[in-house]
């Protein structure tokens, strides 16, 4: 398939800001915009792209009720990481052999609630979940999460999840003496991977794994590839499909008899499915001839922009100004605590004309934002969704 890098990502993002472009302003900014049907075809280019895949929306990215049903309703599985993401699935008519518990630190008591539930898949990385999955879950497949390099990756997530592929191999070998089913390893190379070839040594480690499991007589029918794929925010990034053919090859390359992939797409799903809608608060300067301007919007990192943090994620603006000669600025957040800035290092340049009241649209921020915002840090309540687009 030949497409502009990031080509489709581009007129998706376009798709949902001219939609937002056509609303009234809201009585009240900030506000995420959200098309559903934006994160449904997704979903499904995702799924296209890794054929005989199931893929496992990982459901903190977004959990707005209408963009659960409308996945429900595309035949989607689920990446679950708590009794309230479960209910919600569930209440929105996922069925529960659809749902995935893809967190390694479970309470007892949630993971009873899940398993009364009905859910029969659930992830461990240490001794002690295992045995709290056979005392509570008993009977259900379990999957062992490695460890894995978040190298390349713009959101790491390497270090707090997964055990070493000989603990892997020893826990997965006890599951059975357990009466647990284990059905293979996950792994996550790092959110916002931007290196479609990270998969690969992982691959290969589950691979050895697999292989002395099956030395073992076990046979691991799963791999599960975790999420990571990335967005285009202000770079480009390779297309799905360039991420779909570099894991099916490593996993060619080393494992004899190919498991059932899985992957839990979160970012990919949800990010160009929604605008932020913010307002200017204040455009000001340290000294009267300083050429940065410090631009303050009504969103920052207690309102829902905490992937800002380290400049991590650099979102792309849009302002009623765009064309017009422009200026260096600091991002800022209208909170009272001096981390509250979004981008000082990352020489973000916006129109001379800009004014406090205007419009600042951040695109491809459908995903975690609404639920990274604060509850009422300073006051400022959490960040609402309007969902936009064709309801069905
Ligand atoms: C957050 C998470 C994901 C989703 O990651 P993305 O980078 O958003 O695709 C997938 N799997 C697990 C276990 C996660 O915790």
């Amino acid at each position: 398939m030949t497409e502009p890098r990031g080509g489709l990502q581009i007129v998706e993002r376009r798709a949902v800001a001219d939609a937002v472009g056509e609303r009234d302003v809201p009585a009240h900014t900030p506000c995420l915009y959200l098309d559903p049907g934006v994160a449904v075809e997704r979903y499904e280019r995702l799924r296209a792209a890794f054929a005989d895949t199931d893929s496992y929306y990982a459901v903190k990215a977004n959990p707005e009720p209408r963009l659960i049903r409308r996945l429900v309703r595309a035949g989607a599985f689920f990446d679950v990481a708590s009794p309230a993401e479960i209910a919600l699935c569930l209440a929105e008519g996922a069925d529960p052999s659809r749902l995935s518990y893809g967190n390694t630190v479970k309470k007892a008591s949630d993971i009873r609630y899940a398993y009364r539930s009905g859910v029969r898949l659930f992830v461990f990385d240490s001794q002690d979940e295992l045995l709290k999955l056979a005392e509570h879950a008993p009977g259900s497949a379990v999957f062992c999460r490695l460890l894995a390099s978040s190298a390349g990756a713009q959101w790491p997530l390497s270090g707090k999840f997964g055990c070493t592929p000989e603990m892997a191999v020893d826990l997965l070998t006890q599951a059975p003496r357990l009466g647990l089913r284990p059905v293979g390893v996950s792994f996550h190379v790092g959110s916002q991977q931007l290196d479609p070839g990270r998969w690969e040594p992982s691959v290969a480690t589950a691979a050895w794994v697999s292989g002395e499991l099956a030395a073992a007589g076990i046979e691991l029918t799963m791999l599960n590839v975790g999420g990571g794929f990335p967005v285009e925010y202000t770079s480009p990034v390779p297309p799905i499909e360039r991420y779909a053919e570099a894991i099916t090859a490593a996993v060619g390359r080393h494992f004899d008899t190919r498991p059932r992939l899985a992957t839990e797409p979160g970012r990919y799903v949800a990010a160009v499915a929604g605008v932020l809608r913010t307002e200017v608060v204040l455009v000001s300067r340290k000294t009267f001839d300083d050429d940065t301007r410090w631009v303050y919007l009504d969103v920052g990192r207690f309102g829902g922009l905490a992937e800002t943090e380290g400049e991590a994620i650099r979102y792309r603006l849009v302002t009623p100004h765009d064309g017009g000669p422009d200026g260096a600025v600091v991002l800022a957040g209208p909170t009272c605590d001096s981390v509250d800035i979004l981008y000082q290092r990352a020489a973000y340049r916006l129109p001379l004309a800009l004014r406090q009241g205007d419009t600042v649209d951040i695109l491809a921020a459908g995903a975690y934002t609404t639920t990274y915002a604060s509850v009422g840090f300073n006051g400022f309540p959490p960040l609402p969704t309007v969902c936009i687009g064709d309801d069905e």
